[in-house]
């Protein structure tokens, strides 16, 4: 089957167009193929085409997946919300978390990482469209969320994560992406961490816009694996 492996070249071919119009360099672009709710064969599908970042939103059905392609060498990134009873394992199964947005959680994923594993890159979630979303901080609430977790042992502040609310037009999405893109400049310069290079923006509408406003890693779904399966029956994430 040919048909992921195309899809995931012409979304590679995005990035690299992206970055020449940007004239940054190709290799400052990641792509996590944002895999929720699709079956393990596909992600195996992708794996072989070279992908080997993977994005999941719902704790147990990653697990599920990860066990299903533990013979598999891919590095897991949790994109989804958190709630605190899911912690222990997101901090035990994965390398990177985009979505932390609240001290206890940074707290707890701090406290519940195996010591014998790399510490957790994480990346705060920020809410540049602040009318009704829910989640995600503040810019007011940046810095001092941020100087909170950045000395905890067993994680790694990276970065910001933002998901602007759908816009079509590119000059718009431009435009709330540069915010985020702002806000990331604004905690390098306050933070006195040499850890902080990523900015995880972008997804299959508005990847150009992101990588053009500086995105450093851009987290595809539908693009690469086709529409998503109907929402899974609610079972706890
Ligand atoms: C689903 C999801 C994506 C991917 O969205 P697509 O539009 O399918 O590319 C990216 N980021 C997050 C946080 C998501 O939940």
């Amino acid at each position: 089957m040919h048909n992921l492996h195309d899809k995931l070249i012409k979304v590679r071919d995005r990035v690299h167009e992206a970055t020449k119009c940007a004239r940054r360099d190709p290799e400052g672009v990641q792509i996590i193929a944002v895999s929720k709710k699709q079956p393990a064969e596909k992600l195996r599908e992708v794996y072989e085409a070279g992908q080997r970042q993977f994005g999941e939103s719902y704790l147990q059905e990653a697990l599920e997946k990860q066990l299903a392609l533990a013979d598999l060498d891919i590095e897991w990134h949790f994109i989804g919300p958190i709630q605190s009873n899911k912690t222990q394992s997101i901090a035990q199964h994965f390398n990177w978390v985009h979505s932390v947005d609240r001290e206890k959680i940074a707290r707890r994923l701090n406290d519940q990482r195996p010591s014998e594993l790399p510490p957790l890159n994480v990346c705060l979630q920020v809410n540049i469209d602040n009318e009704a979303s829910k989640s995600g901080i503040t810019p007011d609430q940046l810095i001092d969320l941020a100087e909170r977790i950045v000395d905890l042992p067993h994680l790694r502040l990276r970065g910001l994560m933002a998901i602007p609310a759908p816009r079509e037009d590119y000059q718009e999405q431009l435009t709330a992406l540069m915010k985020v893109r702002d806000q990331f400049a604004r905690l390098q310069q306050q933070l006195a961490s040499p850890h902080i290079d990523t900015l995880s923006m972008g997804m299959s509408g508005d990847l150009e816009a992101a990588i053009a406003a500086g995105a450093t890693m851009v987290r595809v779904g539908t693009d690469i694996f086709g529409a998503r399966e109907n929402p899974l029956p609610a079972k706890g994430n």
